[in-house]
């Protein structure tokens, strides 16, 4: 395990070939069910085994909120070695840090610490203190949406763990789609599972998972801007609750 502060530099091809190759990945995907089941997509392996044979482990890049290690663990399975990118906004909960010290150490991964252009103090100093309350819209872009697409930029295709059954506006959730935001192939291998199908994967593989999963907070972000929820409850209601929010604005 290696703790890194600066993503890969890899030799990109073009946006045009990439978002040819997304195209393709798409269809070729969608229509492929695993053998012997109702599915009508490809599985989560196929999914990463289609990116391992069309990118080479440096130019992927794994996002990991650090909730839990099951999309690292089944990237690494066939890109050992891959770049899990953790975005550091300087608000997280101790336990996420903890968790993303366990996952580099558990995981034949590289994990890279993104960090924002300015620490919460500098930032505090700029906009004043407790950005998060007055304007979340702008203090996710500065903390995470921001340095993301600047780490993006050193590689062709990264994978993300977003889940179709997380909130409405994540239901139409593809496999494989071109990034135009940040100029690259985005990949959802898990797009299909449910939150008991990703606990079953972490149980089975004994893969880190954060403390505060199994304590009431099933989606975890920056510490102010999470509550824990009740039984029952839509699992992201404890992200920004109160206000309108609902994405950081890293998936749309
Ligand atoms: Fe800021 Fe909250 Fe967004 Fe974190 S989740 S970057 S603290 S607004």
């Amino acid at each position: 395990m290696t703790v890194s502060l600066a993503p890969r530099a890899a030799t990109r091809r073009s946006a045009d070939e990439l978002r040819a190759i997304a195209e393709r990945g798409e269809r070729e995907l969608r229509s492929l069910a695993p053998a012997g089941s109702d599915a009508a997509e490809a599985s989560p392996a196929e999914v990463i085994a289609w990116v391992a044979a069309n990118f080479g482990t440096d130019a992927a890049a794994v996002a990991c909120s650090m909730a839990d290690a099951a999309l690292p663990h089944l990237v690494a399975e066939q890109l050992p070695g891959v770049d899990v990118l953790f975005l550091d906004t300087g608000y997280h909960f101790a336990e996420t840090r903890f968790t993303r010290d366990e996952v580099g150490r558990a995981l034949d991964v590289r994990i890279v610490d993104v960090l924002p252009d300015q620490t919460v103090a500098e930032q505090d100093a700029e906009f004043g203190e407790k950005l998060f309350s007055r304007d979340p819209a702008l203090c996710c872009a500065r903390r995470k949406v921001a340095p993301l697409h600047d780490a993006l930029a050193g590689y062709e295709v990264w994978f993300t763990g977003v889940r179709r059954e997380e909130a409405p506006t994540r239901t139409n959730t593809p496999l494989v789609q071109w990034d135009e935001r940040n100029g690259l192939v985005k990949v959802n291998p898990v797009a299909a599972w449910t939150f008991d199908d990703l606990l079953d994967y972490a149980g089975a593989h004994q893969v880190p998972v954060n403390l505060l999963v199994t304590n009431g907070y099933p989606s975890i972000g920056c510490e102010p801007c999470t509550k824990p929820v009740a039984a029952g409850e839509d699992p992201r209601s404890g992200r920004w609750a109160g206000l309108s929010k609902t994405e950081c604005g890293l998936h749309l």
